[in-house]
């Protein structure tokens, strides 16, 4: 058999798609690995950016706030502000300045600024918005991240010595005497973090190509078992089907093989019965037109046939049209049965009515044997079935027990209920039927005896319709029988129609073979 190499679906019948590949169990594999290596790094990565940045700035502004206290210390005690001229403060503002990259101004009370150490804005007014705040007594410290440096901005005042007037109230004697302006610039935190950001750049290509090697290699890997399968079931599709499919891997997709082995079996099984069916039907509906050829050649060959001859031909082959009619007639209800929606007229009936009508009816055929019919009822049984229908079970059963009975042998029917179901029993002296038969005889065109089956008018399709009836019925038919000694079919209905999911049961129990030992 040839493999086409391409591994298309054949399946669908459509071509393989953008939307198949995406879709595809390798390529989506694929991107949740990546994801799941990528996305974690990337993430710590801007988190660990921001939270160290952060505490840098935050290091720093606790550091030079302590900075500038010591120098605000040092303004008020060097009285700075009403003499300008300590060298102890002018060293202090050009080491703050100078060590920390920093501008500081000292404003004094008027909003001049009376010390820059830019040597700027000296003389001029004051217009920080910062410097108001401080001047109002807060101390304030921005950070302003966009300029790249921090403002800070205190009061300088001059405490008082907490006098307590007469009255008995603390003297207001606390001055404010001007403000100190100092902005610092956070350039060696931007460029540290800038650092940072690189190395977290080259993490995250590593960690990215690492990914995509690593993802592709397993997707790959996992995708196998399901290519080998996708590949097998295109080999079967393509028409190899006494293959089965053979995978090993994930115990998932092996119970999905060991699912489509079933299916594949049973298929197999579904084709075998249903060819066996055909070729069945064939041979039966064939067998009596050959034989009609064969009489009407032989009328057709002769000359100055007699007229008898004719009559006893013509008789025969009007037989033969009688025996394919009834094997139509059998087949045709089977199929109708066999529907989903097969019709069943179910009513109350009275079942020893039925029994008797139908042995009524036969017993004139027994007499021919000298069979003896006997019915045994052991309690009324009201029931609701499809008289019609099982009529055609109770006949067929009786039918069979003379058919394959001996000269002088007896037949008895019996009839009982519980408070769920009736039961009959056809039992019979007849025949038997071997151990190994009794499976079969359920099945369409099954017959032990051919030549008997035939001698006796049997279409072999009797107890498939029997069975077919009372599974109809939910119920359940068993034969119990030995060679030479006889046959006994029993029968077990419920008193009540069981609609609804009886679908489903109708269906189990029709295809269980073994189902009649429910009895
Ligand atoms: P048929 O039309 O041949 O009777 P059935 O489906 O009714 O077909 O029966 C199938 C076969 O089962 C029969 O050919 C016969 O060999 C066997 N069988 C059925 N009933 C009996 C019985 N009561 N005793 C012996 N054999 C039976």
């Amino acid at each position: 058999m040839k493999i086409k190499k391409k591994n298309k679906p054949v399946l669908t019948g459509k071509k393989f798609s953008v939307f198949d590949f995406i879709y595809s169990i390798r390529v989506q594999i694929f991107i949740t690995i990546f994801l799941v290596l990528l996305v974690p790094v990337l993430i710590s990565n801007i988190f660990l950016l921001n939270i160290t940045k952060k505490n840098y700035i935050e290091q720093k502004i606790s550091k030079l706030q302590a900075q500038n206290t010591m120098l605000r210390n040092c303004i008020l005690s060097e009285n700075y502000m009403d003499n300008m001229d300590s060298a102890l403060v002018k060293a202090e503002l050009n080491r703050l300045a100078n060590g920390y990259d920093g501008r500081i101004e000292i404003i004094n009370n008027d909003f001049i600024i009376v010390t820059d150490t830019f040597a700027l804005d000296e003389n001029k007014t004051s217009i920080s918005e910062l410097v108001m705040r401080s001047m109002a007594g807060d101390s304030v410290s921005v950070y302003n991240e966009e300029g790249h440096f921090l403002e800070f901005a205190m009061p300088i005042v001059i405490v008082g010595n907490g006098n307590v007037e007469d009255n008995g109230k603390e003297v207001e004697d606390s001055k404010m005497v001007g403000a100190l302006y100092m902005r610092y610039s956070t350039e060696d935190a931007e460029s540290f973090n800038q650092d940072l950001f690189s190395m977290a750049m080259a993490i995250d290509v590593i960690v990215f190509v690492l990914a995509v090697l690593l993802a592709a290699l397993i997707s790959k890997y996992i995708s196998i078992p399901f290519k080998n399968a996708d590949k097998t079931l295109q080999e079967i599709t393509a028409g190899d089907t006494g293959k089965t499919i053979n995978i090993s891997g994930y115990t998932e997709i092996r119970q999905i093989g060991e699912g489509i082995n079933h299916l594949l079996d049973k298929l197999g099984e579904q084709e075998k019965s249903r060819q066996e069916f055909v070729s069945n039907v064939s041979h039966e509906l064939k067998t009596p037109i050959t034989s009609m050829k064969v009489l009407a050649d032989s009328l057709i060959g002769q000359e100055n046939v007699p007229e008898e001859l004719y009559q006893e031909f013509l008789t025969d082959i009007g037989k033969e049209i009688d025996r394919e009619n009834d094997i139509i007639t059998d087949l045709l209800s089977l199929v109708r049965m066999d529907k989903e929606d097969a019709d069943i007229n179910i009513a109350t009936s009275n079942i020893n009515d039925i029994v008797e009508l139908t042995l009524k009816r036969l017993r004139p055929i027994a007499a021919l044997k000298n069979i003896e019919v006997v019915f045994e009822s052991f309690r009324p049984v009201v029931a609701e079935v499809d008289e019609v229908k099982f009529t055609i079970v109770v006949s067929n059963l009786v039918e069979n027990a003379i058919k394959y009975n001996v000269n002088d042998g007896w037949v008895r029917v019996s009839l009982n209920a519980d408070h769920q179901y009736f039961y009959i029993k056809v039992q019979d002296s007849g025949i038997g039927i071997a151990e190994e038969d009794q499976d079969r005889i359920f099945d369409r065109f099954f017959r032990v005896d051919k030549a008997r089956s035939r001698e006796t008018g049997g279409t072999g399709l009797g107890l498939a319709i029997t069975k077919r009836i009372v599974v109809m019925h939910k119920g359940v038919i068993k034969v119990h029988s030995a060679e030479n000694e006889g046959t006994t079919f029993t029968v077990r209905v419920p008193l009540k129609y069981i609609d609804g999911e009886a679908t489903n049961n109708k269906k189990n129990s029709d295809t269980k073979k073994n189902d009649t030992n429910l009895l």
